[in-house]
């Protein structure tokens, strides 16, 4: 019998779910573009998104998804024939790769596989190796979303400096801004690209890019006005003469979204997000002592508060993402870039989640164990109730 009647659960890693708060925001009439409270409210996002992203430097706002901030990052600062490394550590990163190579760029792929963070010392021997100073930039996602690893961008900066190499550091952040520790300045970070609709809690539809002074002086002259993104850290200008109407109920719902962060405080947000993580990996990994299921990143400290990455059998993944969506209303991530993907599924617990929310998923998730009879260990209940219980 199904039981999937009631509130159901998207636990994807993003979309994310969205709060009320953000909805009822977004439910409104079209607003006035040319003048008035939109204005107000715009120039209202801006430091909020700064201090998210622990920055005084600039942001951009594009209407668009994750794909179009990596295109606009690479359009801001790359022309054809220029060259950039990628660091790869699953599917993302690869992405970004093809964005900038259809730019007509030449792309370096560092590949670290499915279930390691960048290795700093790789990366160094490619950057010195670099004493031409091909390389432009170094592109790494914070978070890779297909394997939930979580690189240490502040380890690369520090690479960065230990080589003398003068390349830009430029980094995704789409699954891991307003989830995960995050300081673009201090860690010396020139360009972050995110989104709106996964830590931050609103619909696909907002893409950021944030770039500092460094980054700034060296924009790429040929920029499209659509793309360049100096027009774009001011917002008035944005929305009347250069780049369109504005994402008129996405900055509505935004607003909303910020208001939650910067009411929780930033801090809280992140030690939030590591608590629940704890308390989701303390359930696999008791699940995990018999049977198939394992989590993809060995290694907790290199693990995203965002995403998590499990493998099981062949076939296990899907039939237990089929029996939790159909039988119990939790949807979860499918395999992303793994063989076979439907040994494996994904976790979301990013932006709008608190601890029965993640209790109810695990519970979830263990009846659909029993139910698929994938062989587990029990007590992953148990040891995630005792994660949340020590806060
Ligand atoms: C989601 C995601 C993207 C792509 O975002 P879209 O909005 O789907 O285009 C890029 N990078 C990372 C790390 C992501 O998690």
């Amino acid at each position: 019998m199904s039981l999937a009647q009631g509130r159901s659960y998207l636990a994807i890693p993003g979309p994310s779910i969205m709060p009320d708060a953000v909805l009822r925001a977004m439910h409104r009439a079209s607003p006035n573009i040319y003048e008035g409270e939109l204005h107000a409210l715009t120039d209202s996002l801006i430091p909020d998104l700064k201090a998210v992203a622990r920055t005084a430097g600039d942001v951009a706002i594009y209407i668009g998804n994750g794909h179009a901030a990596w295109e606009a990052s690479v359009a801001n600062l790359c022309k054809r024939g220029d060259t950039v490394l990628v660091l790869a550590t699953g599917r993302f990163g690869h992405g970004w790769a093809d964005m900038a190579r259809g730019l007509g760029v030449a792309v370096e792929v560092l590949d670290f596989g499915q279930t390691d963070a960048v290795d700093l010392d790789k990366v160094a021997e490619v950057l010195r190796a670099d004493t031409a100073g091909r390389i432009k930039a170094v592109m790494v996602c914070h978070t890779d979303t297909s394997t939930g690893v979580r690189n240490d961008v502040k380890g690369l900066r520090a690479t960065l400096d230990a080589t003398g190499h003068d390349g830009l550091l430029m980094v995704d952040c789409m699954a891991s801004l307003g989830c995960d520790t995050f300081e673009m300045d201090d860690w010396g970070v020139d360009v972050m690209v995110a989104g709106c609709q996964k830590g931050l809690m609103t619909p696909a539809g907002l893409a950021f890019v944030f770039f500092n002074a460094r980054a700034a002086g060296r924009q790429n002259a040929e920029v499209s006005s659509w793309w360049n993104w100096t027009p774009r850290a001011h917002p008035q200008m944005f929305f009347q003469y250069s780049n369109g109407t504005a994402p008129t109920h996405h900055l509505y719902g935004l607003r909303a979204a910020l208001d939650m962060i910067m009411a929780e405080g930033l801090e809280h947000v992140w030690a939030r997000h590591a608590t629940l993580s704890r308390a989701l990996w303390a359930a696999c990994e008791a699940w995990g002592a018999e049977g198939p299921l394992r989590l993809n990143i060995k290694d907790a400290a290199l693990r995203s508060h965002s995403v998590t990455s499990v493998g099981m059998g062949p076939g296990q993944g899907d039939a237990l993402r089929h029996w939790c969506e159909h039988q119990a209303g939790l949807t979860l991530g499918i395999g992303l870039g793994r063989e076979p993907a439907d040994a494996w599924f994904r976790i979301g617990h990013m932006g709008h989640v608190n601890a029965q929310m993640i209790l109810g998923c695990l519970a979830t998730i263990e009846a659909g164990l029993i139910a698929c009879d994938i062989p587990h260990a029990p007590g992953g209940i148990r040891a995630a109730a005792e994660v949340i219980a020590a806060g």
